[in-house]
């Protein structure tokens, strides 16, 4: 049956394509659909619901906020709430990782503070190159495009992207070479080609890329490479900041401070658009306005951001995700033990971990069956190879272990599919003869 999403909504859809059902209450690590199901989130609004949904605490401030009034939005004008946030970000993040930078308030999508990232360091240097790296996702608009990997995304942009090099992301050419030598080399040879970039960006574990995560001598390699040649580090901690692998950053265990981080997805805590920089206080050479948009005071946002901010207050919350990340890795170690014919494998960092599985087209299909079995996972990789569970880091153990049998139920639902296929087309072949 045609739904209004089918006749009306534009064919750009993709999700509601994977996950098919209307979906239309959440709370914690579940979502309800209109029949009333409820299904395990492993996908968190693509990592912007860390604390879960509907997080009482958060909410709990929220409504009392819009119930008295509060401003909703405001440019950048100043506000008692954004004070709020700043202040707590400042004494809460900042301060006790002796971090000094300035805040930038973006448009509320991750592909603007990538935007904004990407001009101020064009403008900083006066150059224009920039170098990213293989199977990295920065966002989709037309200046992110250029740094982003996938070729049918870059494709669609429909015009020549910004001058940009794609350089070989830790382990990319295999667990001998450090691929840091290419671009060292081609920096320190006059005749190698390459300008100087104007930025580096890069995730410390990339997200969509297939979970693939930086070791700390690598990053803090690159850290170096780009202070001696005065090149702009930016570290897009979009989609594994927040707390996601555990500490804050994702790049605080190789004790780099980054030139620029982008922030956004997870900052507000509730889902409401946020999207912010981190610059070092001398770069911040912005005129005023240069870098503008309507949606960069979303004091709501800024309400349940500083809410949000309580679960730093100390290290229990970050500890916790460890160890629900410990406990995720071993049983998902588990499961590629019991199913070793799928080729599977497993690796992550606190929530975000990816159970990969060599054999083309397999992850999707367990990804498909999962959600038979009412578990929201999503695949990622370049390949789609991995399935990668990104939980709220809220979530109970009793929730966590459950998703991940639900997985464990669809592997091997999709192993005896496979296999009645070989078995079907075995027969056909001897039926032919
Ligand atoms: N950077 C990273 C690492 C991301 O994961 C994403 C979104 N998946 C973006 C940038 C772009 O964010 P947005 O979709 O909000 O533009």
């Amino acid at each position: 049956m045609m739904t209004v999403f089918d006749v009306l909504e534009s064919e750009v859809r993709i999700y509601c394509r994977e996950f098919p059902v209307v979906f239309s209450k959440s709370r914690g690590s579940q979502l309800f659909d209109e029949h009333g199901r409820d299904y395990i989130d492993f996908f968190s609004g693509a990592g912007t619901l860390n604390y879960g949904h509907n997080n009482p605490r958060l909410k709990r401030r929220l409504l009392q906020y819009v119930e008295e009034d509060g401003i909703t939005h405001s440019l950048d004008l100043a506000t008692s709430a954004k004070r709020e946030f700043l202040e707590n970000f400042d004494r809460i993040i900042l301060n006790p990782r002796s971090l000094r930078f300035r805040v930038q308030f973006c448009g509320p999508t991750g592909a603007n503070a990538v935007e904004a990232a990407l001009k101020l360091a064009r403008k900083a240097t006066g150059r224009h190159n920039l170098i990213f790296f293989m199977n990295a996702y920065h966002g989709l608009s037309a200046g992110a495009l250029a740094v982003t990997g996938s070729k049918s995304k870059r494709l669609s942009a429909g015009l020549p992207l910004a001058p940009s090099i794609p350089m070989p992301f830790d382990g990319d050419l295999g667990p001998a070479i450090d691929t840091l030598d290419v671009f060292e080399t081609m920096l320190e040879n006059p005749s190698s080609g390459l300008d100087t970039p104007a930025a580096v960006i890069v995730e410390a574990i990339q997200a969509e890329g297939g979970v693939k995560i930086a070791r700390d001598a690598w990053l803090s390699r690159l850290a170096e490479i780009t202070r001696r040649h005065g090149i702009v580090l930016i570290l897009d901690e979009i989609q594994v900041g927040c707390g996601r692998t555990g500490p804050f950053f994702s790049f605080e265990p190789s004790g780099i401070t980054p030139d620029i981080i982008c922030l956004s997805k997870s900052i507000s805590g509730y889902g409401l658009p946020m999207s912010l920089l981190l610059i070092r206080p001398d770069l911040d050479i912005w005129k005023p306005g240069e870098h503008t948009g309507t949606f960069r005071g979303n004091n709501l946002a800024f309400v349940t951001g500083r809410e949000a901010l309580t679960y730093w207050e100390d290290d229990e919350f970050s500890d916790e995700v460890k160890r629900k990340g410990a406990l995720a890795q071993t049983l998902l170690l588990n499961l590629a033990e019991t199913y070793a014919e799928t080729r599977a494998w497993v690796r992550g960092r606190g929530l975000i971990q990816a159970l990969g599985f060599d054999l083309p087209g397999f992850a999707s299909r367990v990804s498909k069956i999962a959600f038979d079995y009412r578990l929201i996972v999503e695949t990622a990789g370049p390949r789609n190879e991995v399935i990668k569970l990104l939980p709220p880091l809220t979530i109970s153990d009793a929730e966590l272990t459950e998703g991940i049998d639900r997985i464990g139920r669809a592997i091997a639902d999709a192993v005896s599919e496979s296999r009645d296929s070989a078995n079907a087309a075995a027969m056909a072949a001897l039926s032919t003869r």
